[in-house]
C-alpha cells in the first residue's frame, strides 16, 4: 500500500538524514514542505516559496526567522527528494534580496514624504481663516491612507474613492448628510489626489455670511450650494 511505501521513504530519507559523509553542496529545504512529508502519504512537489521572495532571495521580513523555515540537507538527502517529488526551487546559499531591501526602503520614503506634506498642507489649512472652499475626502479611504503612511499597513491604499460620501443633487454633485468623511484643503486634495487618483472630487463652500464659526457646518454649507 502507498502508507507503507511512504513510511518506506520516510525512513529512507531519515537515514540519508543520519549519514555523516560529509557532501559537497547544502541544500536548504522549507520546513514546512518537510513536515509535510513527515506526515502525509503524498506531501506534494517540495516547495521552497514559502521562505522565498519572487526574486529567489530570503524576504528582509523573513530573514530573522530563516531558522523556522528552513532546514539543511545534505546533497544525496536533496537528490532523493527531487527525483522524487519534483519542485523546487533548488536553494544552496541564503541571502536577503537585495532588490526587496530596496522596494522597502523606498517605500518608507514614500510614506515619510506622503506623511511630512499632509501634515504641512493640513497645518496651513488649520490656519487659514476663512477658506472660500472645502474639499470632502472619505473617512474610509482616509483610514486606509493613514495606516499606509503610518507603516501600520504594507501597501498603499487604492484611487480615493469618494463615491460612498457624494450624492447628486440636481446635477451638482455634493455631501451627502451623515457620510463618513473628512474635511481637507483645495491643496491637500490636490496633493492626494496627484498621487492617488481617484474620485469624484466632493465640495462644499462654507456660507460666507457664517464665517463667525472657524470651522463652517457642513450641512448648513451644503444647503447654501442649495441655493446657488
Ligand atoms: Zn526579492
Amino acid at each position: 500500500k502507498s502508507n507503507e511505501e511512504a513510511l518506506k521513504d520516510r525512513r529512507r530519507v531519515t537515514g540519508l538524514l543520519s549519514v555523516t559523509e560529509p557532501s559537497l553542496l547544502q541544500f536548504y529545504v522549507s520546513r514546512q514542505w518537510l513536515n509535510k512529508f513527515k506526515t502525509f502519504a503524498e506531501p506534494g512537489p517540495i516547495s521552497n516559496d514559502n521562505f522565498l521572495c519572487s526574486h529567489g532571495g530570503v524576504p528582509p521580513a523573513k530573514a530573522a526567522f530563516m531558522d523556522d523555515l528552513v532546514v539543511m540537507l545534505p546533497q544525496n538527502a536533496w537528490d532523493h527528494l527531487y527525483s522524487r517529488y519534483g519542485g523546487g526551487p533548488a536553494v544552496n546559499h541564503l541571502y536577503v534580496c537585495h532588490t526587496c531591501q530596496t522596494e522597502i526602503e523606498k517605500l518608507e520614503k514614500r510614506r515619510r514624504t506622503e506623511l511630512d506634506m499632509f501634515v504641512r498642507l493640513n497645518k496651513a489649512f488649520q490656519e487659514e481663516e476663512s477658506p472660500l472652499i472645502i474639499y470632502c475626502i472619505s473617512m474610509q479611504w482616509f483610514r486606509e491612507w493613514e495606516g499606509f503612511v503610518k507603516g501600520k499597513d504594507n501597501d498603499p491604499p487604492g484611487p480615493i474613492d469618494n463615491s460612498k460620501i457624494a450624492i447628486n443633487k440636481n446635477g451638482h454633485l455634493t455631501l451627502r448628510q451623515g457620510a463618513d468623511s473628512g474635511q481637507i484643503s483645495e491643496e491637500t486634495w490636490n496633493f492626494l489626489h496627484s498621487i492617488h487618483g481617484g474620485g469624484p472630487l466632493v465640495t462644499v463652500r462654507p456660507n460666507v455670511s457664517h464665517t463667525n464659526a472657524s470651522h463652517p457646518e457642513l450641512e448648513a454649507s451644503s444647503q447654501s450650494k442649495e441655493k446657488i
